[in-house]
């Protein structure tokens, strides 16, 4: 078994608000992979005294220890429990009401000798080789999937869509959001690798076309995750001046990779 992680920030100015692990527990028998992707508020209160690497920093890290610590518990009831866990660090002067709460999308793989078992909330992606080569993505679209009429300012966002009933869900201060995750179970003999991409990763595919979902995970195996992480940076200089795939989304945006061979 191989893996690899990759975490950058997307400007060297600003704290990486991306939350990266791979847990091999001492049984040798399985293991976890994490990643996060910090929600970057708009200029604005919060409600909180924390920042987002502080919170994404505890989330991830219950998340790790929760998932290699309770192998028995499915994936939805340890986000659950690592959100609740998170929610119980901020102090009085927090409002966890606050739409704006520091919040995080979240990817989780884990397998046993037996099976391997995913939870995807919001925008960053895990990609799942099966043995036999064949790729496919596990996304939870329901941002993708919004009008585009809705996406026009990020403040809309924020009051309207953001962990609201026909809008998109991720993990701030409510265990019950776990229960939005996209998730599954698969027998560990169907699967070879797994691959998670925070949203600033997954660009080589989405924004800039490089490839289909297959061809990141070749070019991951094959170059490393680093490669990606570089070519994706390269992708955003030279689109810098005409903008034309990024739009009014971030020149960078923190980027991050966790790979494994199983
Ligand atoms: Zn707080």
């Amino acid at each position: 078994m191989r893996t690899e992680l990759v975490s950058e920030p997307g400007d060297v100015q600003r704290p990486n608000e991306d939350f990266a692990s791979v847990a091999l527990p001492a049984s040798g028998q399985g293991g976890v992979l994490v990643a996060l992707d910090g929600v970057t508020p708009p200029t604005g209160p919060t409600g909180c005294l924390h920042s987002v690497p502080w919170f994404t920093a505890r989330l991830g890290g219950a998340l790790t220890e929760l998932a290699v610590s309770l192998m028995d518990v499915p994936p939805a009831e340890v986000l659950a429990m690592a959100i609740a866990r998170t929610a119980k660090t901020h102090g009085e002067g927090c409002d966890l009401s606050h739409p704006r709460t520091p919040q995080a999308t979240v990817v989780m793989a884990r397998w046993s000798p037996e099976r391997v078992e995913y939870l995807v909330l919001s925008d960053s992606a895990l990609l799942v080789e099966a043995s036999d080569g064949t790729v496919s993505a596990v996304l939870d679209d329901r941002l993708a999937r919004l009008p585009r009429a809705s996406l026009a300012t990020d403040a809309l966002i924020d009051s309207r869509l953001r962990n609201k009933e026909g809008g998109f869900f991720t993990a701030a201060a409510d265990p019950s959001v776990a229960g939005r995750a996209v998730t599954g179970v698969l027998p560990r003999s169907s699967v070879r690798g797994l691959l998670a991409l925070t949203d600033g990763a997954s660009r080589w595919v989405e924004k800039f076309h490089e490839g289909d979902w297959p061809d990141c995970l070749s070019f991951v195996r094959k170059n490393g995750a680093q490669s990606l992480v570089n070519r994706v940076r390269e992708l955003e200089r030279a689109d810098a001046e005409p903008r034309t795939h990024l739009g009014r989304s971030k020149l960078h945006d923190d980027a991050t990779v966790v790979y494994a061979e199983l």
